[in-house]
């Protein structure tokens, strides 16, 4: 095989996992390119909330949270239930410290421990009210330069009005929209008017939060680096040379891999044959909220290559609504805890807890065969709280709805009997769903599911409303619903790998030269989800793994005298 260009590791990817591992194999003296099949770099990540979970984390104890290796260990067994194995999460509670202390010190991704984030299910053992879940400090984006430019796009639901976005620990505040919220909003807002030369130049906003900011401080640490992205360069093929994979057919060529080939190009979410083939349940590429680009690339040029996958009937699940005009499903995570509102199903009934983890909410619809549900909700939700991008009724009353949004994403109606009508459902079992919940919330219990007993749905409920921030009765019209489907924030399942991040054949054996990470690896968390961050973290240290093990592997190479290339 005659050679394009020459590489130490090649990357393919550029998200989380991907800019994790280039700049640890630049430091460790590699030769490294990233590849990316899209005109802009950061993937889903770029579009995420950007929070990442790292439990015992350093910031936990000086917020007065007492944290152990035991308990995440403990944790993240329970969850897991047999799944992965043990040494794998070892890796991950272990490696994810170091990972992070060193990006800390020698990169610019710094980040903030939220203390009342949450995990999943803190009631079980080893789990915490808040500390592990980190988010990305806000990162002026100009400092790029010109690479501001191709950094992906946030989502269009982080943008507050469209126009900024704001912090994970902003967004918790705003919700409670007390005086002190919404004078910080409006700061936000004086702000983002104060930066209009810079928004000018760049043409949107250069003050960045979440994903955006994790990829962007990435991006800054790449090219101080000057480690390059090749963009609107997708991966092809592998190249196999004797059971080792030596480098990689791409659109600029035949690149060599001299110390192996990082896998991370995300997961198989906008494939649908994909989906079809490995997805049994209802699951649809327009139920997605990520990047388009994500079509399991990475993972059948490692199935070709002999690797084992796993996990691929699962995704990082999450209930969307569909908005008229918009490229991606919104994801319903808030909104779902919120009181005065519920999930019917087409019957009319409630089929689950709305204000679990977003994962098990969709897994209670898959269970309840359910691929259309509608949130319903009354006037009083309608004013306080946003609904996908409707803001709440005090800043954004009906009114003032887009004629896109007014016909083609809210349905209203005077009565629940007018709104059953409407949106075609069992008129009597509708309005027997409300009367039985408005019963019951009225004295804050859902004794039919138990919303808001966990400390993790009040996360998102509404502090001012007691005795249960999850609940309140319907009953203040008119009465509104929006369409929730079952979807993800990308797929789960992928190449089976080892805690070192190699990729492992059917027998359990590592193929030379083959790496992979973030969702083209089926998840070290296995069917469960500890947390905000619980797929991130991972990307962040396995990418950063695999570029440490193909560095020792290329260095024990070379000093055995068979060098891996001419
Ligand atoms: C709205 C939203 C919010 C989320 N919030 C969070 C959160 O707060 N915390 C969390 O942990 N998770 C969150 N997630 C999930 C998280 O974003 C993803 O699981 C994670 O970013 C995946 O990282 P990755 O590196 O595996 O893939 P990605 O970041 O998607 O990167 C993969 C890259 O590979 C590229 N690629 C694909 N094929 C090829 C090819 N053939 N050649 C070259 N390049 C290719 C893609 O274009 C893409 O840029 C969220 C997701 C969404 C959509």
């Amino acid at each position: 095989m005659s050679w394009d260009h020459h590489f130490d590791l090649v990357v393919i990817g550029s998200g989380a996992a991907g800019m994790s591992a280039a700049l640890r194999a630049h430091d460790l003296g590699s030769k490294v390119v990233v590849l990316e099949k899209s005109p802009a770099y950061g993937g889903s990540t770029a579009m995420s909330g950007g929070v990442v979970w790292v439990p015992n984390n350093p910031q936990m104890g000086p917020k007065g949270i007492a944290d152990s290796r035991e308990d995440s260990l403990a944790y993240l067994r329970g969850i897991i239930a047999g799944e992965v194995p043990d040494e794998r999460i070892q890796a991950y509670v272990d490696e994810s410290l170091r990972v992070l202390a060193y990006l800390a010190e020698h990169s610019h991704l710094h980040l903030d421990a939220l203390e009342h984030y949450t995990d999943y299910y803190p009631e079980l053992p080893g789990g915490q009210r808040g500390g592990r879940s980190m988010e990305p400090i806000p990162f002026d984006a100009s400092l790029l330069g010109e690479e501001f430019e191709r950094l992906r796009r946030p989502h269009p639901q982080s943008q507050v009005m469209g126009k900024f976005g704001i912090t994970a620990r902003e967004a918790h505040g705003y919700l409670a929209a007390d005086l002190g919220g919404k004078l910080r909003l409006l700061w936000r807002l004086i702000q983002y008017g104060l930066r209009w030369p810079k928004r000018r130049r760049y043409g949107r906003d250069t003050l960045i939060t979440a994903g955006n900011a994790l990829i962007a401080r990435l991006r800054r640490s790449l090219l101080d680096r000057e480690v390059p992205i090749w963009l609107e360069c997708g991966a092809r093929d592998l190249v196999v040379e004797e059971g080792r994979v030596a480098g990689v057919l791409s659109d600029r060529g035949r690149i060599e891999a001299r110390g192996g080939v990082l896998l991370a190009a995300g997961g198989f979410e906008r494939n649908p044959a994909m989906r079809k083939e490995h997805q049994p349940l209802a699951a649809d590429v327009e139920w997605n909220a990520g990047n388009h680009f994500n079509q399991g690339a990475g993972i059948r040029m490692g199935q070709a290559a002999g690797g084992q996958l796993a996990l691929m009937d699962e995704a990082w699940w999450t209930p969307v609504t569909k908005v008229p005009k918009s490229d991606y499903a919104w994801v319903l995570v808030v909104e779902k805890n919120l009181p005065g509102g519920i999930f019917v199903d087409q019957r009319g009934r409630r089929f689950t807890n709305e204000a679990a983890p977003y994962l098990d909410v969709v897994k209670g619809m898959h269970a309840n065969d359910t691929d259309c549900a509608w949130l319903v909700f009354d006037a009083e939700f309608r004013r306080l709280y946003p609904v996908g991008p409707v803001a709440p009724g005090y800043a954004q009353p009906d009114q003032r709805l887009s004629r896109r949004l007014r016909e083609g994403f809210l349905t209203r109606a005077k009565s629940v009997r007018e709104l059953a009508e409407k949106l075609e459902l069992p008129v009597q079992a509708f309005e027997d769903t409300i009367a039985r919940f408005n019963a019951n919330a009225a004295e804050g219990v859902d004794p039919d599911f138990q919303r808001g007993e966990s400390h993790a749905d009040r996360y998102y409920g509404d502090p001012r409303v007691r005795p249960n921030p999850c609940l309140r009765p319907i009953e203040v019209g008119p009465f509104y619903a929006i369409p929730v489907f079952p979807g993800d924030l990308g797929t789960k399942g992928g190449l089976v790998t080892d805690p070192q991040a190699r990729v492992l054949d059917e027998a359990g054996t590592p193929i030379q030269g083959l790496f992979a990470a973030g969702n083209c690896s089926s998840a070290v968390m296995g069917r469960s989800y500890p947390g905000a961050g619980g797929t991130i973290g991972p990307a962040l240290t396995f990418g950063f793994i695999a570029a440490e093990t193909a560095a020792e592997t290329a260095a024990e190479t070379a000093a055995q005298g068979t060098p891996a290339h001419a």
